[in-house]
């Protein structure tokens, strides 16, 4: 034990001098010296972040008993010896480039990379693959001992369930490369953080998935407006299943998982929610007294995403020329998915001067929307669509000089804020056997939801 603890010392002072030379080395040595102290770190950030110094990292930290301390001795003496670090594939990466981004320094590594026919599949097909490197703590990039990189099946019948996993290592032979399809897991994962700056920066923290961040917006979309109104020191957590390769959350389309639980707590106000399906139904997300969080109208036509929330609109003198400018105008890049509030039929699809490429929807009630400046088309008119269903594409058609979606909401023919009817639009209430159901349900949910944001213990920082 006192042996241990001299170790631990010296390995404190050495990871001092690491990080304050090596910034890049603090996520490992962290994760190693909390271990030691008998405490499991989650949601440790990934090394991209680090660099980036988060102003508020926040650490659940949890006891477990101290077994095994000489096993932990021995683990944190290979953590002097070898790095671990994380990364996605990049569509602009070469075996350089790459090897470089993971601390290695090593030109066979590389040289194999682009020759071996294994190890060659890493570079090729879609970026976005989950890296993970070992190596030599040697400053300026050490010589790589295992290269894992996990990226979607190759059969697209078994994308939602497997996934490739290739993985290069060192051995006495040399270097060796393997391909295999494993099975994916599904994990209940819980996240929860504090918004300092922006929102994507908390979720990040948070190591949320933007799928799931999109998806907790998209279940208060009616209570906060996540494009204008966050702020610091709102806050939120989450409980939802995700898809895992070897412990490791995927990253990429096609195996997100779903929101079980979340709450936002926006200013004052607390907002919860929970997915529910009942037999035989299409399941949505309530709030605990079992109101459907789902409205007859939604508050916007785009999803909220990553690029949707940080794009701002250039301003130009044709649209304060366009006098008869009304309605809503939301920034974002050409080609962003348009979708329908509402359900309805289509009753104009094509071009109008100003406008330019513009879909109109009617709804029941005297109830129209108004999609203009798109890029492209998707339904024709007459068709009937369902909320949410993909109209067309975001554009600058028209009177527009920059991409944006110009929306409008109408009630017979006048112009309303479409925020405030998606607010008091129609929701469904669940009642009976179903309500019992809901309550048994939520109630385990809801406690999942609290567990996720337990009391943080103390903040891991190296100055
Ligand atoms: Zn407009």
């Amino acid at each position: 034990m006192n042996n241990l603890g001299e170790k631990a010392r010296l390995h404190l002072a050495h990871a001092d001098l690491t990080v304050r030379r090596h910034p890049k080395t603090f996520s490992a040595i962290v994760t190693a010296v909390l271990t030691l102290s008998g405490v499991t770190a989650f949601g440790v950030a990934p090394l991209s972040m680090v660099d980036s110094t988060p102003k508020n990292v926040q650490m659940v930290i949890e006891s477990v008993s101290p077994e095994g301390l000489a096993e932990q001795a021995e683990a944190l003496a290979d953590y002097e010896m070898l790095l671990h670090r994380s990364d996605l594939t990049r569509s602009t990466d070469t075996a350089d480039s790459l090897l470089r981004r993971l601390g290695v320094s090593d030109p066979e590594a590389s040289a194999f990379l682009r020759k071996n026919p294994v190890a060659r599949t890493i570079l090729s097909g879609r970026p976005g693959k989950m890296l993970r490197a070992v190596t030599e703590s040697t400053p300026g990039g050490g010589e790589l001992q295992e290269l894992i990189v996990r990226s979607p099946a190759s059969d697209a019948a078994r994308v939602g369930s497997h996934f490739t996993r290739v993985t290069v290592r060192r051995t006495e032979q040399g270097l060796t490369a393997l391909s295999e399809q494993v099975p994916m897991k599904i994990e209940t994962r819980g996240g929860a953080a504090t918004v300092t700056s922006t929102l994507f920066a908390a979720t990040d923290e948070a190591r949320m998935p933007d799928n799931i961040t999109g998806q907790m917006a998209g279940m208060f979309e009616n209570d906060v407006d996540f494009r204008k109104d966050i702020r610091p020191g709102d806050s939120f957590a989450v409980v939802y299943e995700t898809m895992t390769a070897d412990g490791e959350p995927v990253t990429w389309t096609g195996a997100a998982g779903r929101v079980l639980a979340g709450r936002f707590i926006h200013g004052k106000d607390t907002h919860e929610a929970v997915w529910f399906q009942e037999p035989g139904k299409k399941g949505e997300y309530y709030n605990l007294k079992g109101q459907g969080k789902q409205k007859a109208f939604m508050a916007s036509p785009l999803a909220f995403s990553r690029v949707t929330s940080g794009f701002a609109m250039r301003f130009h003198p044709i649209l304060q020329t366009w006098r008869a400018h009304l309605g809503v105008d939301l920034g974002a890049p050409m080609g962003t998915p348009v979708h329908t509030v509402g359900n309805g039929v289509v009753s104009f699809s094509g071009v109008q001067n100003g406008y330019g490429n513009v879909v109109v929807v009617t709804h029941s009630g005297g109830r129209e929307t108004v999609y203009a400046h798109l890029s492209r088309i998707d339904v024709n008119k007459g068709a009937t669509v369902t909320q949410g269903a993909l109209i067309g594409a975001v554009g600058a058609t028209g009177w527009a000089t920059g991409p944006h979606l110009h929306f409008e909401f109408k009630v017979k023919g006048t112009q309303v804020d479409p925020t405030q009817i998606a607010r008091a639009s129609e929701a469904s209430e669940l009642s009976g056997p179903a309500r019992v159901r809901f309550d048994q349900q939520s109630r385990q949910l809801h406690a999942q939801l609290l567990d996720s944001i337990r009391p943080v213990g103390k903040l891991a920082r190296v100055e």
